[in-house]
């Protein structure tokens, strides 16, 4: 039933859409075409990811290899309705997203074709990357605990369970659930404690909620610096790039679920941000290459600075930004169980009143 106005709405932004990817390269190319001798010298990448982290990306691409690659940008939802509207007849070979519950959904709903490269699983750690290689997580993102160093001493802190601790009563910060980085929390959180338990750590945040959710992540670190609340959960990067503007910034990171701080040492939730190839990708084999080339260890290093995020690949290190924050021990959960349990997780997330 619901599938009649998600079609039309698709269509809709199918042709509304046409005219950004044209606005994307100098006028007068064509996404896919040949002209340059053998095989293409473009390729199309739809992307979540926002313009001003892939456009270097893209940059050093074309430096090294002569492949230009243009883009549209857009929320995953949409760029995957997109990609199932255009189906055969899509100009796109690459889709970029964030967080494994969008990666996930795009896999399920038939829009990204398997990769089998040994490159890629060398470089990819199987828990962030899909078990039938439809994509690959090439940054990682923690989803971790902010607090005010003003107000709260480290440690006091320990787990995420623990922000549901009567302790915390008016002095926690969320994001709104219907953010996917709230969601996957969630599946991860569910997967981990079970549901009754995970039901219960989430009702305790709600009842800890100092204001109500923030509609982003960079809101709720300004609402800790700005003393509206204590603690919060953010993704790291989030963090960054508020360090970035101001070093002084009264916000601290905290990694949460660590071995010995009392907890299961389960470890700090970790996401990706990641790509694929389209499943009617015009140019499979240059964008199995170009994935190929995101793996590889310079450009893993330029894909998380700009953002700065954690390269998927353990053998590259972070900016120096990101590596002062110290080591933490991540959560080893396959990042697939955020998207498996994301509707699990959205009706929990409802039921506790999370808004
Ligand atoms: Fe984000």
């Amino acid at each position: 039933m619901t599938r009649v106005p998600r079609r039309a709405l698709s269509l809709g932004l199918l042709a509304a859409l046409v005219p950004l990817l044209s606005a994307c390269g100098p006028s007068g190319d064509r996404a896919g075409a040949g002209g340059e001798g053998a095989g293409p010298v473009e390729l199309v990448v739809y992307s979540e990811r926002r313009e001003p982290l892939i456009q270097p990306v893209f940059d050093r691409y074309r430096e090294e290899t002569g492949v230009r690659i243009r883009f549209l940008t857009d929320a995953a939802p949409v760029l995957i309705e997109r990609l199932a509207a255009e189906g055969a007849n899509t100009r796109a070979d690459i889709l970029m997203a964030v967080d494994a519950g969008n990666l996930w959904q795009a896999a399920e709903r038939g829009v990204l074709a398997p990769v089998s490269s040994d490159a890629l699983e060398a470089a990819i750690p199987a828990n962030f990357r899909d078990p039938d290689g439809r994509w690959f997580g090439f940054s990682l993102r923690a989803r971790t605990i902010l607090y005010a160093t003003e107000r709260v001493d480290p440690a006091e802190l320990s787990t995420y369970e623990d922000l549901a601790d009567p302790k915390w009563q008016g002095r926690l910060c969320l994001r709104s659930s219907r953010k996917v980085y709230n969601q996957s929390l969630t599946a991860t959180l569910i997967e981990r404690l079970g549901a009754e338990e995970a039901e219960a750590v989430l009702s305790g945040w709600v009842a800890n909620l100092a204001m109500d959710p923030t509609p982003d992540d960079t809101m709720l670190i300004n609402a800790i610096a700005a003393g509206r609340c204590d603690v919060g959960i953010a993704n790291s990067y989030y963090f960054g790039r508020v360090q970035a503007d101001n070093p002084d910034v009264p916000v601290a990171i905290f990694w949460p679920n660590q071995p010995g701080s009392g907890s299961d040492g389960s470890g700090v939730h970790v996401n990706v941000s990641g790509a694929g190839l389209t499943a009617h990708a015009p140019n499979p084999e240059a964008a199995t290459a170009f994935l190929e080339w995101l793996g590889t260890p310079e450009v893993q290093k330029l894909f998380a600075e700009v953002n700065y995020e954690f390269p998927a690949r353990a053998d590259v290190a972070s900016d120096p930004l990101v590596e002062a924050w110290g080591d933490f021990q991540p959560d080893p959960i396959d990042v697939v169980v955020a998207g498996r349990r994301q509707s699990e997780a959205v009706r929990m997330m409802d039921r506790v009143g999370w808004r």
